[in-house]
């Protein structure tokens, strides 16, 4: 199949395109290069373009007529949605509006979009099933949830194929080092504990050590990107066969606290990661952890890389490779 990949140029896209074009389909990547990476794309044909340029956007689906889309096109980052809400209702919302009009517009095709487990907020349930109250606490997650919405508001209208994906945490990188984590500046733990291993000088910050969990650091579920990138691939599959749409969460159902995250760090590494506590981040839910049942049930998606030693295992591997280049 032809697949537009909507943010191909980032973290969790450059890694479904590779999965998608190691299978033997063809993609092509859409990106305003924001904050993804030009040398990310490299299993097919780049557009420049933002999703909210419906012009632009409409032109490429013309152009490439796509067997389906994934949208991994958004900003991304909870601390930065509390402070700059605007960008994340623009990016997020209308871009996704856009996305979707171009499909009503040019022609109705699956489309697999991000989604978040931020859309639960603070969960009612230590695993949290796609069941459980929909109730996000930061801009972020209400971003995510106003796309679902729109998205089965165009399904029901339109015929739109949709599925959501809502991941937990997306971790770990390319075990061959062509691609991986790279934000800048960088938020998230897992590259943020091994920068502090390259760079001594600069700890780790570690935000809260009173949360009510065993340690009193915040558990999450990390899963392997590549893990998330079959998922997609599934999903498209899923939705050829003519089925509902519907949201599905990605986790690994095992939550680990950021001090098992840094002790796992430390086998791996057979290094200190060098740390300090600092007061607790904005909106931080304390626990975050997938039942990913729905995922194995009709995808049929068994997640590969699920212990977090071959997690940190390969995103060691990148964060090296990424400091000798
Ligand atoms: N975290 C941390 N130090 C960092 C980055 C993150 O202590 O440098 C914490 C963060 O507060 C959260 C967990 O690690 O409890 C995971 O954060 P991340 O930003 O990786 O992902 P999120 O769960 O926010 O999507």
């Amino acid at each position: 199949m032809k697949v537009l990949v909507l943010g191909g140029a980032g973290y969790i896209g450059s890694h479904t395109c590779k999965y998608l074009a190691t299978h033997g389909h063809d993609v092509i990547t859409y990106d305003n290069l924001s904050t993804g990476h030009l040398e990310f794309v490299k299993w097919g044909p780049f557009v420049y373009g933002d999703i909210r340029d419906y012009a632009n956007l409409r032109q490429a689906v013309h152009k490439y007529n796509p067997d389906g889309l994934i949208h991994f096109a958004a900003s991304a980052y909870v601390s930065e949605s509390v402070s700059n809400p605007g960008q994340y209702y623009d990016n997020n919302v209308l871009g996704s509006l856009r996305v979707m009009e171009v499909l009503r517009d040019e022609g109705v095709r699956p489309l697999v979009v991000s989604s978040s487990c931020a859309v639960y907020g603070v969960p009612t349930e230590n695993y949290i099933s796609e069941r459980l109250p929909l109730n996000p606490i930061n801009p972020y997650g209400r971003t995510k949830l106003i796309m679902e919405w729109m998205l089965q508001d165009f399904a029901h209208a339109h015929q739109i194929p949709w599925m959501a994906l809502r991941y937990f945490n997306a971790a770990g990188a390319d075990p061959e080092c062509e691609i991986g984590e790279w934000h800048t500046p960088e938020t998230h733990l897992i590259p943020n504990v091994l920068n502090a291993i390259l760079n001594p000088a600069s700890p780790v910050n570690i935000f809260g050590d009173d949360y009510p969990t065993s340690d009193g650091t915040c558990i999450r579920d990390y899963i392997h990107v590549l893990d998330l990138a079959k998922a997609h691939f599934l999903a498209l599959e899923y939705l050829y066969s003519q089925k509902p749409g519907l949201a599905v969460n990605l986790g690994t159902g095992q939550g680990k606290s950021i001090l098992d995250i840094i002790a796992t760090a430390e086998a791996v590494t057979a290094k200190k990661v060098p740390h300090k506590f600092c007061p607790r981040r904005p909106c931080d839910p304390s626990q975050l952890v997938a039942s990913a049942e729905l995922a194995t049930k009709i995808l049929n998606w068994i997640p590969e890389y699920t212990s977090i030693d071959k997690i940190i295992t390969t995103a060691w591997q990148w964060a090296c490779h990424k400091s000798h280049n």
